[in-house]
């Protein structure tokens, strides 16, 4: 097993590294910035290093300094969390070439899915569904990409092949404006992305988002652990997760969580993943994957009983996966609110000191989260401050025990976007199942 784990991340996905090494008997270093020295899991950890200045490209995207910490605390290994540089292939090599494993997959296999356009190809050759597209880069000749769109039908959407954060996309609706949109995403990954490879597939109106969580060990061993809807977005970002996946047509689940497990296997995945889907009319369509463990990933975890931080752990320490597929069951129904410090309705974000906090709790209630009284939050980083996680028998019962954990949860001195989550479990729409991506910006746009 590991014997020290170096958290390469902050908040609440850092403490929750933490209490899983410990559970483990793994001694934990805490890496931080200046301001981040207050964080719970700074002082809950074995060792801590402050790794420089508050702007994250100082300190948590400082590849040399996070080395540098991992050498002198004598570190066996390196946990990305999500974010910073959880997907960096450059990050993952050089963690390996200084002697440490990365809790993650190999460096080719992040940058074989961290590029879109090879993402899909090897989706596509291992039996995966994908978006109807131009199987590969758009090509300079104008009459070649004009024929691409036709084939496809109209609307198509432009995307960089090395996008992200739902930047560098662009929907085209008609014939004549195919060609000046594909010159200006060209142009915008070049500068974002520093390459301007762009490829085009066809846009679905009203897909949901959903997601399978997949496991695979370092022997050939995958399995997945279901799926999650998050269709509930605002600007490309996730707000509320659930598991599993409401009305989702059993034959074509059956098939999606199946070839995601051949995937792993054919690419030679290795640790947690997920695999991202669009769904419409009973059908899956993969649009990228994430090579690491997701912010959602509780409600996973309360639906199967499997801890996914610790299989990592075990996975990154080369031990073989502790499931079986036919051990996994799905039982229950979970749902999580991401809780943000922001205006529950501008989106502003709220930082400052938490002057008083009360945790929800009881049967089935999950907080996730690094914030405690008297705890500042530091306007440098993402406005996540915690996840509310609910669980029961069954979808319903799991938003009324939301509702009433919401009620619970007071956080005093800022804004938080609880209001905006209340509003949502209590939702008629929400409350049926299945919405689409679009449901939550056009319930805000309908109320302004
Ligand atoms: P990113 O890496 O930037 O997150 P994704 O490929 O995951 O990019 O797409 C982000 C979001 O953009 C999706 O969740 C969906 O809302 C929308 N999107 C992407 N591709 C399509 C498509 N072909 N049709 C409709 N919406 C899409």
């Amino acid at each position: 097993m590991l014997k020290k784990v170096l958290i390469a991340n902050r908040g609440e996905i850092a403490l929750r590294i933490l209490r899983a090494c410990k559970e483990m008997g793994i001694q934990t270093v805490a890496v931080h910035s200046v301001v981040d020295r207050d964080l719970k899991h700074v002082k809950l950890a074995d060792e801590s290093v402050c790794i420089g200045p508050n702007p994250s490209v100082n300190s948590y995207l400082n590849i040399p300094a996070l080395i540098a910490a991992a050498e002198v605390t004598n570190a066996d290994a390196i946990h990305p969390g999500y974010g910073f540089l959880a997907e960096r292939a450059d990050f993952a090599e050089q963690v390996e070439k200084s002697g440490f494993a990365f809790i993650g997959p190999t460096a080719n296999v992040i940058r074989l899915m961290g590029d879109k356009v090879s993402a899909i190809e090897a989706m596509k050759k291992a039996g995966v569904p994908t978006v109807p597209g131009s199987d590969g880069p758009l090509p300079e000749d104008k009459d070649q990409c004009l024929a691409i769109g036709r084939r496809i039908g109209y609307p198509v959407m432009i995307k960089a092949a090395a996008g992200g954060g739902g930047r560098g996309m662009r929907v085209v609706r008609e014939e004549k404006d195919l060609i000046g949109s594909i010159q200006v995403t060209k142009s915008e990954a070049a500068s974002a992305f520093g390459d301007g490879t762009v490829y085009m597939e066809k846009f679905l109106e009203n897909p949901r988002h959903v997601e399978v969580q997949v496991l695979a060990d370092s022997h050939g061993n995958a399995i997945h652990l279901g799926d999650r809807d998050c269709s509930l977005q605002r600007r490309h970002q996730k707000v509320m997760e659930e598991a599993p996946a409401p009305h989702i047509d059993d034959t074509a689940r059956a098939n999606v969580l199946k070839a995601c497990v051949d995937a792993c296997v054919e690419i030679g995945y290795r640790g947690a993943g997920t695999f991202e889907f669009l769904y419409e009319d009973g059908r899956f369509y993969f649009i990228e994957m994430n090579t690491r463990v997701q912010v959602e990933h509780p409600v996973t975890e309360m639906v199967t009983g499997v801890d996914i931080i610790k299989e990592q752990l075990r996975i990154a320490a080369g031990e073989p996966l502790t499931f079986k597929q036919s051990e996994i069951k799905i039982v229950g129904h979970a749902v999580e609110c991401r809780i943000n410090a922001e205006d529950p309705r501008t989106f502003m974000p709220s930082p400052g000191k938490v002057t008083q906090f009360h945790p929800p709790g009881g049967l089935g209630v999950r907080w996730d989260s690094h914030i405690y009284s008297g705890y500042t939050i530091p306007p440098y980083y993402d406005s996540m401050i915690g996840k509310l996680i609910t669980y029961a028998d069954d979808r319903e019962q799991a938003l009324l025990r939301m509702n009433s954990a919401l009620d619970e949860l007071v956080v005093g001195g800022i804004k938080t976007n609880t209001p905006l989550q209340k509003e949502l479990v209590n939702d008629a729409g929400f409350k049926r199942g299945g919405v689409n991506i679009h449901y939550l910006e056009h319930k805000l746009a309908s109320e302004q």
